[in-house]
């Protein structure tokens, strides 16, 4: 057996953390200048990305204008967007649909052979390219057939980044230089050292016990940036999707918005309409807007759901656009162009993240973050559907063009995880129970609709968790579960402290004690001032 100790450490020049849509199309542009290790926690396809629905939004209608796509961000962002962010996503996305094209996506055609283009809320144009029903799945395919070509790229399956390299630690100034990786097959935690370390981690959607998100979509990034001081933003704006299945057979099952942009309606359990209560946009209301008025609608009723109904459009029609879906649902007894099917919210998309600059370079030298993990000024207090692809896509090049003058930092000897008198446990339930009373609380707490009373509960709890999760990873060896743990306390309380600084309802921030927005608009800025922490 290898002695975990002795293992010399591992270089490149680019360390990705991340098979998602940005980690994967960084690996490629940077693969052209340099070679890439990317780690992934699981499978290479386990990520959100392979999981999007809708598809990712450019203008490229006739009848459609950059400046219409930008206002629409703008709106949706409720003050908080950077426009020149925007801007710059906007104006760069009809050449990345171009490129997702030349990486052999394949996307929808219209009948006269161009872009079908399908509407989502908030949107005013149809400007969402998308494959059937599951666009994810085909970009992340793609994409991992591209990068198995490019012999400069290496990809580390069920590896799992533990904590990142700081200069700091060996008395240097704040820069990261690579990361620790736990082996998840051997148990061996390897020393990854890098030019540019990049995070491409995705969301944060396991802080909720209801998420459309996938089980890895634990806020790794984040936490791993925050401990190692570099400023997070915004974390209080989570944006919850207005239609996840409701159903006990199906986890995370998620109807995309491109369902009521196709002419979908929400109904109550008596087939009354309640949209128009709400928002003159009706079912096609941005979703904050909608789950919302569908919490409010569950809480007044005490139903378990609402119900999306499509019913009255040409069953053809549905099945076409709509095949996995239809086909999902059916497996669960439910067809879909007969019957209403039941709906509730859930957490989707972390709008804020590990702050960067135009170039997805966070405030600690060598560390970059793109994609969901990231935060770059595009969405603001609620991000517009189908933005966040375009933006994975936007910064993943930005950030490989960057990388390529990134200088070699490292110190003479680089210290090897340690191990130190850490056992195994025997006691993992632990682990499983707060992880359960993590999500569960924040669910009730830091959900849909907040109040200060609710934040100071959370608050709390919180506090407590994390001093036993911090003895607990002392104690124990590590493991993937317990690396997760403690990032999602760690992300749970950074969205706690957030939201406690936020005295307005903004965006995906609604409170029960100050309803009204505030005249300026502000970022809730949060770092570590005391240095890195292990
Ligand atoms: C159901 C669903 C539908 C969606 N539909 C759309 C849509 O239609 N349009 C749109 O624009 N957006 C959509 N989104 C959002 C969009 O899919 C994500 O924001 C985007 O895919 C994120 O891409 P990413 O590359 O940043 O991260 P991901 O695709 O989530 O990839 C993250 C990667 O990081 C890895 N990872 C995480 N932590 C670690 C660690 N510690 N060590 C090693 N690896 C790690 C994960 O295993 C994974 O490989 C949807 C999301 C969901 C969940």
């Amino acid at each position: 057996m290898v002695t975990p100790q002795m293992a010399e450490p591992l270089e490149t020049d680019y360390l990705v953390i991340g098979s998602g849509i940005a980690g994967l199309n960084f690996a490629l542009l940077a693969a052209e200048h340099g070679r890439v290790v990317v780690v992934t926690k699981k499978a290479p396809d386990d990520t959100n990305t392979n999981w999007a629905q809708g598809g990712v939004a450019a203008v490229l209608a006739p009848a459609d204008s950059f400046e219409q796509h930008i206002q629409d961000t703008l709106v949706a962002g409720d003050g908080l967007c950077d426009r020149d962010v925007v801007e710059l996503c906007v104006d760069a996305g009809p050449a990345q649909v171009q490129r997702l094209l030349d990486l052999g996506v394949r996307l929808a055609r219209a009948p006269d052979g161009s872009l079908d283009l399908g509407r989502e809320g908030a949107h005013t144009h149809n400007r969402v390219v998308h494959w059937q029903d599951v666009t994810g799945r085909e970009i992340q395919r793609a994409l991992l057939a591209a990068v198995k070509s490019q012999p400069n790229i290496t990809i580390l399956d069920e590896h799992i980044a533990v904590d990142l390299l700081s200069m700091a630690k060996y008395g240097g100034d704040p820069a990261c230089f690579g990361a620790y990786v736990l082996d998840r097959r051997t148990g061996e935690v390897k020393t990854l050292l890098a030019r540019a370390t990049v995070l491409a981690s995705g969301g944060t959607g396991k802080v909720y016990v209801y998420t459309s998100n996938p089980d890895v979509a634990t806020g790794d990034g984040v936490a791993m940036a925050y401990r190692l001081g570099a400023a997070v933003c915004d974390l209080e704006f989570v944006q919850f999707h207005p239609t996840v299945l409701f159903h006990p057979h199906a986890r995370n099952f998620l109807l995309t918005e491109a369902m009521r942009g196709e002419g979908g309606v929400l109904r109550l359990a008596t087939g009354e309409t309640f949209m128009e209560r709400y928002h003159p946009m009706k079912s096609l209301a941005s979703r904050d807007i909608v789950a919302r008025a569908i919490d409010n609608e569950l809480k007044k009723s005490g139903a378990d759901s609402v119900f999306l109904d499509m019913t009255h459009l040409d069953p053809a029609f549905v099945r076409g656009r709509f095949p996995n879906i239809h086909e999902r649902c059916l497996g669960l007894g439910i067809d879909i162009t007969k019957q209403p099917i039941p709906v509730v919210p859930a957490a989707h998309y972390m709008c804020g993240g590990v702050k960067t600059d135009h170039d997805g370079a966070t405030t600690i030298a060598g560390l970059y973050a793109i994609g969901e993990c990231a935060f770059t000024g595009l969405h603001g207090a609620n991000r517009l559907a189908s933005n966040s692809l375009l933006e994975g896509m936007v910064y993943s090049s930005r950030a490989a063009a960057a990388v390529a003058s990134a200088p070699r930092r490292r110190p003479s000897v680089v210290a090897p995880w340690s191990y130190g008198d850490a056992t195994d446990s025997n006691d993992a339930i632990v682990v499983t129970l707060n992880w359960d009373e993590i999500r569960r609380f924040m669910w009730s707490y830091l959900g849909i609709v907040r109040s200060d009373k609710r934040i100071e509960r959370a608050r709390r709890r919180i506090e407590i968790l994390r001093d036993e999760i911090r003895e607990y990873y002392i104690d124990f060896k590590i493991t993937s579960d317990l690396i997760e743990l403690r990032n999602l306390a760690l992300v749970a309380h950074l969205i706690i402290e957030s939201a406690r600084r936020r005295k307005e309802s903004r965006g995906l921030h609604a409170t029960l004690d100050y309803p009204d927005k505030l005249p300026e608009a502000r970022h809730t800025e949060i770092q570590l001032t005391n240095g890195p922490r292990g």
